[in-house]
């Protein structure tokens, strides 16, 4: 048993605001926990302070129950893999693989099996032999696997393991990552701003922000039912998109954007919360894949001048210009013209996944239907999911 708890988990640097705040987390027995978030919101502090490596400002770490939070590193019995592998230069794979052990007084024929095994398991075995830097990037992260598993930690802690190598070898690393956990079923927490590694490791992600935690679920969980507009613009490649629509409505529910009013079909069923938005500003959200090329029945449909097409061989992303707030009608009525709102990244771009033979073109106006039944809605203040 290997259940890791962090309770109210602080960490401030010389008096700023807190790089971690107020962390409360459980990771269960044999699970894989990925924590994921922009650069700088504080994983690898929590993944320190897991480990030990970073004194802890308040709150506290367990592992089965036990508060190990004034514990050393090496009482903790956890492994932990680094970015940069961080293996011993001058020692063979064998001796950097072996070196815990030793240190561990394992005796010579059992720790001549377990490095023997572990580096059959990763394919290692014709290179114990060889110094690290006689190995390509991809070996070596294996090595820093080899050396952590090796010992059969009772927490294995991975900080983005695999952004030094190259992206095919990412995905095959990946693969290997799962199949390893899938064997050892060590209770491991992996750290990585890349959500695709995350949707794709993860038994359940753990979204940071500014050291705060967002949200913590399964990855559908995390994609299907976002808690906030931040979780929403995070998970999903191209990322969700944003407007700010006018709500109006009683029996049928409206949002004005870019000059339509866009019916949400269902809507006191599907989110009830909308009721104490009406005749007010919330956000929409609409990922890349509710929006397509559109025919001629199309209810909802906005004209858009693709600023950039991407082909990606089975499909296209089109990149326009966000939508803007209002109707066209209230923008005549008024003079004023909205400005497009930004995304949690700064940017007034929206993207579109149409299909590959979708016939596009920089600068030529194309027509696209809105799926409003995919459509997320979020509090325009506080950015809480409507649901
Ligand atoms: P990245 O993905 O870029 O590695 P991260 O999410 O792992 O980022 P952390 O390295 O945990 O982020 O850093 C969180 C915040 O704490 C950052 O603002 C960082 O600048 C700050 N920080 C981290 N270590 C220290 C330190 N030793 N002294 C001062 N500030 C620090």
């Amino acid at each position: 048993m290997s259940i890791v708890r962090l309770e109210h988990l602080t960490k401030t640097f010389g008096g700023r605001t807190a790089a971690v705040d107020d962390v409360s987390l459980s990771i269960d027995d044999g699970e894989f926990l990925v924590l994921v978030g922009p650069s700088g919101c504080g994983k690898s502090t929590i993944l320190r302070m897991i480990a030990g490596l970073e004194e802890v400002t308040s709150g506290d770490v367990l592992i089965d129950g036990e508060p190990v939070t004034a514990w050393p590193p090496k009482q903790r019995d956890i492994a932990m893999v680094f970015q940069n592998y961080a293996l011993y230069p001058h020692m063979t794979v064998q001796e950097n693989m072996a070196f815990a052990l030793k240190l561990r007084h394992v005796p010579a024929p059992q720790l001549t099996t377990q490095v023997a095994d572990t580096a059959h398991l990763l394919g290692l075995s014709e290179l114990l032999d060889r110094k690290p830097k006689a190995l390509s990037g991809g070996q070596r992260q294996r090595v820093a696997m080899g050396r952590a598993l090796v010992r059969k930690p009772r927490v294995f802690l991975l900080d983005e393991p695999l952004s030094n190598l190259d992206a095919k070898l990412r995905v095959s690393m990946r693969a290997e990552l799962a199949r390893l956990h899938q064997r050892y079923r060590i209770t491991t927490v992996y750290v990585t701003h890349d959500q695709v590694e995350a949707m794709t490791l993860g038994d359940r992600i753990a979204v940071l922000d500014q050291g705060r935690l967002q949200q913590v679920g399964s990855p559908e969980e995390l994609y299907l039912a976002p808690a906030n507009r931040f979780v929403a613009g995070f998970m999903g490649s191209p990322s969700m998109n944003f407007a700010t629509v006018r709500l109006r409505g009683g029996e049928r529910v409206t949002a004005a954007l870019d000059g339509l009013e866009l019916e949400i079909p269902d809507a006191a069923r599907r989110y009830p919360g909308l009721a104490e938005h009406l005749g007010s500003a919330v956000v929409l959200g609409l990922r890349p894949a509710a929006l397509s090329l559109a025919g001629p029945g199309d209810p909802a449909v906005i004209e858009v001048v693709p600023l950039g097409v991407e082909a990606l061989g089975d499909e296209k992303h089109v990149l326009f210009e966000a939508p803007r707030d209002g109707s066209r009608d209230e923008q005549r009525q008024t003079g004023v013209v909205p400005v497009a709102v930004e995304d949690t990244s700064g940017t007034r771009l929206w993207t579109a996944k149409v299909t590959q033979q979708a016939d596009l073109a920089i600068g030529r106006p194309v027509r696209l239907a809105i799926d409003v039944s995919k459509a997320y809605f979020f509090d325009a203040t506080s950015g809480q999911a409507i649901a």
